[in-house]
C-alpha cells in the first residue's frame, strides 16, 4: 500500500548546530509511505508525477514533523505533576517516592500505564525512554500498554537499594532475577526495548551497579538511563557515598555504564573533564528544561555541550517537568537559553532537531527514525491547530517556512495534534468528539 500525504513538511536530516541548511521544508509537501517506510518526502507536484498510483491524502491546514522523541521521562509520576516549589531532593521525599511506592498494587499500575502511554501519543510523542517503577509487575504492565499502542519503548525496572524508602529497594540479586526476566519478555519485541535503568548514583550501591554492567554485557542491544549532575545537593551526597571517584560520572565509569546507547538525564552542573568524557564515550544526555527550572535545579550549559561534541536530546521529565509535550519543552529550552549566561540563541531549525533526530541519536537509532529520510520509518506527527485559535490565526499571515515552525514550537499543545503514526499506521487521532486512542 503506497500513500502519499500532502502537507507543508519539515525535517531535519541534518544537525543543524553544525551545518547552515540543516532544516529541510516543503511549503507543498509531500510524504510518500510506502509499508510504513519513507519512499519519499520533498515537493508534492514531484512525487505525484513520479508515483501516479499511489493514494493521496490531502492534509493541507496542518504541517507534518517527524515523530517527537522523549528521551527522558518517569511513567509512576504521572499524577505527580505541578509539584512545584520543592528542591530535587525534598520533591522526591515529598512528591515522587510516595507516588512510586503505589505502583506495588499492579492494577494500579495497569490503570496509570494505559493513561501514560496515552499521554505520549496524543502529545505527538512516537518514542520514549522511559524510567518504569521500582516494581517488576509495574513495569511489564508499561511495556503491555506499550505495545498494545504502537509507540517505541525503550524502558527498564528502576533499579536502587538505598536512601529512598525501604519498600522501593531491591537486592541486586532481586534487581538481576527481575531485570533478567523482563528482558527475556519485552526486550526486541516489536517495538519495544529494554534500558538497564539504575536511578542515580545516590540511591545505588556498587553491587548495584555491578548487576547493572552483569546485564550489560548478557544481552545485547541494551540501553542504559540514568541520572547525572542535576542538583547540588545530590552531587555532594554522591561524591560522599563514592569517595574514590574523582567526579559523579566516574561512578557510572567505573562500572562501564558510559557509552554509545547510555542517555544521562539533566548534567546541569558538570565539570569540563565530565564534558569532554560525555563526548568521548558517546554517551547522550537528555536535556530537560522544564524540570530543571521547576525544580531550581539550574541552567543547562548548551553551549559547552555542543561545542564539545556532546550529544544532546531532550526530556520532559514527567513528573519534575511540566507535562508531555516536547514541543512545550523545545520552547522552554529556547526561553531559558535566552536567559542563561552564555546561552545558545536556538532558532526553529534547532528546536525541530533537538525534539526528534537529535533524540534518535542519543538512543542510536538514527538508522531508523529521527527525519522523513527515504528508507526510514514513516513515524510522522500531523499539527493542524483548531480553527480560531491563536495559532491558526499566526499561520494565516507567516511569510517562511521557519515561521510557521518557530510559530508551532511557540503555541501548538496537545490540541494541535490531529495524527500521529509510527511505521504509516496511525496510533492516534484526534476525533470531533475528543481524543480516542
Ligand atoms: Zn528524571
Amino acid at each position: 500500500m503506497t500513500e502519499l500525504l500532502r502537507a507543508p513538511l519539515f525535517h531535519t536530516p541534518r544537525n543543524p548546530f553544525l551545518q547552515d541548511r540543516g532544516l529541510e521544508s516543503h511549503w507543498d509537501g509531500g510524504l510518500l509511505i510506502s509499508d510504513g517506510r519513507v519512499a519519499a518526502a520533498g515537493d508534492y507536484q514531484a512525487i505525484r508525477a513520479a508515483n501516479p498510483n499511489a493514494t493521496t491524502t490531502d492534509l493541507r491546514g496542518g504541517f507534518l514533523l517527524p515523530g517527537l522523541i522523549d528521551t527522558h521521562i518517569h511513567f509512576p509520576q504521572l499524577r505527580v505533576l505541578g509539584g512545584l516549589s520543592r528542591s530535587l531532593l525534598d520533591w522526591l521525599e515529598e512528591c515522587a517516592l510516595p507516588e512510586e511506592v503505589r505502583m506495588a498494587d499492579e492494577s494500579h499500575a495497569r490503570g496509570i500505564a494505559r493513561r501514560f502511554i496515552h499521554a505520549l501519543a496524543s502529545h505527538g510523542t512516537t518514542t520514549a525512554m522511559v524510567f518504569g517503577a521500582h516494581f517488576a509487575p509495574a513495569t511489564a504492565a508499561l511495556f503491555e500498554a506499550a505495545g498494545k499502542s504502537g509507540l517505541r519503548i525503550i524502558a527498564g525496572m528502576v533499579l536502587s537499594d538505598r536512601r529512598l524508602r525501604p519498600e522501593l529497594h531491591q537486592t541486586p540479586d532481586g534487581a538481576y532475577r527481575d531485570s533478567s526476566e523482563l528482558i527475556r519478555c519485552f526486550h526486541g519485541r516489536g517495538r519495544l526495548f529494554y534500558a538497564v535503568t539504575p536511578r542515580f548514583a545516590f540511591s545505588t550501591s556498587e553491587a548495584m551497579l555491578e548487576v547493572c554492567q552483569t546485564l550489560l554485557r548478557e544481552h545485547e542491544g541494551l540501553r542504559l538511563q540514568t541520572h547525572l549532575n542535576e542538583n547540588a545537593r545530590e552531587i555532594t551526597e554522591v561524591a560522599k557515598l563514592f569517595p574514590w571517584a574523582s567526579d559523579y560520572l566516574a561512578v557510572y565509569e567505573r562500572f562501564g555504564l558510559a557509552g554509545r546507547g547510555t542517555v544521562m538525564a539533566h548534567n546541569v552542573h558538570p565539570t569540563v573533564s565530565e564534558i569532554e568524557r560525555l563526548a568521548a564515550s558517546g554517551t547522550a544526555v537528555a536535556h530537560c528544561p522544564s524540570s530543571n527550572a521547576a525544580l531550581g535545579s539550574g541552567l543547562f550549559a548548551m553551549k559547552r555541550h555542543v561545542k564539545a561534541g556532546v550529544r544532546v536530546a531532550l526530556g520532559t521529565d514527567v513528573g519534575g517537568g511540566t507535562g508531555f509535550g516536547l514541543l512545550k519543552e523545545a520552547l522552554q529550552a529556547y526561553l531559558l537559553q535566552r536567559v542563561a549566561p552564555d546561552g545558545a540563541l536556538l532558532d526553529a531549525a534547532q528546536m525541530l532537531y533537538l525534539a526528534t533526530r537529535a533524540g534518535a541519536e542519543a538512543l542510536g537509532t538514527e538508522n531508523e527514525i529521527g527525519d522523513l529520510q527515504p528508507g526510514k520509518a514513516a513515524d510522522v506527527v500531523y499539527i493542524r491547530p483548531p480553527a480560531d485559535t491563536p495559532l491558526s490565526a499566526v499561520l494565516e499571515r507567516v511569510e517562511t517556512p521557519e515561521q510557521a515552525l518557530a510559530a508551532i514550537f511557540t503555541l501548538a499543545g496537545a490540541e494541535s495534534i490531529q495524527e500521529v503514526r509510527v511505521e504509516g499506521s496511525v496510533v492516534y487521532r484526534q476525533t470531533a468528539g475528543g481524543p480516542h486512542l
